[in-house]
């Protein structure tokens, strides 16, 4: 963390105090276990867990003061209203320091991997700061801005959301200069009613953002391609299909490790290529085009840094053992997402037969049995010769798969891990190929790593 005051954050978080505050702070915390001499420790509240349980102790352990929404026994408090807010004003604060480049993401799957094609890109020409992991609420998102130092030449930041509001606090908070929405799908649909609901809250990453930052919005959206923009403000569009867009792909080529296509940016056309597989994937790379070129960067680093990119954790992991084909995509699950990793499925070359082990898609509310029917009415189109269910609602994957035309003898909904994979183990061959994909809760990783103890 660079130099920075006790009374500048107290002005940033307008705290009432009653100490000297001519201290500089090393660093903000809001975990006694990490905590460092001289920090300041803002106590959050969780589900489980309230901070200020932890002031006296974070003082102990050498805190020059702690953020409380009251009064602490035996710790030096700044009192504010929320301490969830005072976080997303101090990073804020802090963030206006740096003049800098920041890519600000949002959109209702693929903001991860964007996120990290964005920042293969930008690393070819900037030292880059960029949310690890999946830290993108509003804790870990001011978490990340508090990291930024002199060395950093530009940021990428991905904002997810439950809530309205929720994207608007964080992008008053990141002030993002180039802004990013992947899609528009139905994840948490229950909170916020429709998706013109999700919409206007994926549109709220404006609201912090510069008067002249564009935003990048994918056209094969059905809801991004008719959003209103106000005020002026630059929108690049990209697609897949559409010529009639700032950036678009043609030419989409998939082997066995990952696309090639050809990029129309400008009237020039550029080669690239991508080490992953899905059409979802290109779309991804394209936002990435547009933020690098955003950025002010020459098309050939943006081209290099977009194959340099590799797909990280349980995302897309294509893994090749024993002859047979995994791919692994136990991270999360949504409609679109789903449809995305049974596209990838259709695009692996097999000698034997394409198996797809499809776990419930969580949190999707009321319309939860529809939007698994919908996925399964897809599943004949993506070449899948057996499909396996596990999760109360994927038997909803079935009946739609059915209702396509999809052979019934080649399903089979499981209640258990353990029935799945006896299943797996006595059936699969050499040549096969199996795609693993459900929301992070239904841990179907678990079975890949089971039969591939056997
Ligand atoms: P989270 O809400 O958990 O942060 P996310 O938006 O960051 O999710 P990713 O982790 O990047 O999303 O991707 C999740 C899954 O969504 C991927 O494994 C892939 O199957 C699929 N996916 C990625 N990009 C797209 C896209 N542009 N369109 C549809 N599906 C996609
Ligand atoms: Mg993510």
């Amino acid at each position: 963390m660079e130099k920075i005051m006790l009374s500048e954050i107290i002005q940033a978080v307008r705290g009432s105090y009653g100490f000297p505050a001519d201290v500089e702070v090393k660093d903000i915390s809001t975990d006694t276990r990490t905590i460092t001499e001289g920090s300041l420790f803002i106590a959050l509240k969780g589900a489980n867990f309230d901070g200020h349980d932890f002031a006296a102790k974070a003082m102990e352990l050498g805190a020059i003061a702690v953020v409380t929404e009251r009064p602490v026994d035996g710790a030096r408090c700044l009192i504010v209203d929320s301490t969830a807010q005072a976080l997303l004003d101090a990073a804020s604060y802090y963030r206006s320091k740096f003049d800098i480049p920041l890519v600000g993401i949002t959109g209702s799957v693929g903001k991860t991997t964007t996120k990290e094609m964005i920042y293969s890109v930008l690393s070819r020409s900037f030292k880059t700061l960029k949310t690890e992991a999946n830290h993108n609420n509003e804790v870990g998102m001011p978490k990340t801005l508090l990291e930024l130092d002199e060395s950093h030449q530009a940021a990428v930041i991905e904002m997810g959301m439950n809530h309205k509001g929720e994207i608007s606090r964080m992008s008053t908070s990141c002030k993002p200069t180039i802004c990013v929405i992947t899609n528009i799908g139905v994840s948490h649909i229950e909170n916020l009613g429709s998706q013109e609901g999700i919409l206007k809250a994926k549109m709220e990453i404006l609201d912090g953002a510069s008067a002249d930052a564009p935003l990048i919005l994918c056209r094969d959206d059905r809801l991004l391609a008719k959003a209103e923009i106000y005020g002026g403000r630059k929108v690049w569009y990209y697609s897949v299909s559409k010529k009639d867009c700032d950036v678009y792909a043609s030419d989409i080529a998939a082997d066995s490790k990952g696309i090639s296509f050809t990029i129309h940016y400008n009237r020039e056309k550029l080669n690239a290529r991508i080490n992953c597989l899905g059409e979802h994937n290109v779309k991804n790379a394209l936002a990435a085009f547009c933020a690098g070129a955003a950025a002010g960067m020459e098309n050939e680093d943006i081209i290099a840094g977009l194959a340099d990119f590799r797909p990280e954790g349980m995302r897309q992991n294509i893994i090749s053992e024993n002859g047979m084909t995994y791919v692994l995509d136990c991270y999360n699950a949504a409609p679109d997402s789903m449809k995305a990793s049974l596209s990838v499925l259709s695009q692996i070359s097999v000698r034997g037969r394409r198996f797809a082990v499809l776990g419930d898609m969580l949190e999707l509310g009321k319309g939860a049995a529809r939007y698994h029917r919908t996925v399964g009415e897809y599943v004949k189109a993506s070449k899948t010769d057996v499909l396996l269910c596990f999760g109360k609602n994927s038997a909803y994957y079935i009946e739609g798969a059915c209702d396509k035309g999809f052979d019934r003898e080649n399903t089979k909904h499981f209640e258990t891990h353990e029935e799945l994979v006896e299943y797996l183990k006595a059936n699969l061959k050499e040549g096969d190929a199996v795609l693993f994909k459900g929301s992070r809760g239904m841990k179907l990783e678990e079975v890949y790593e089971a039969i591939k103890q056997a």
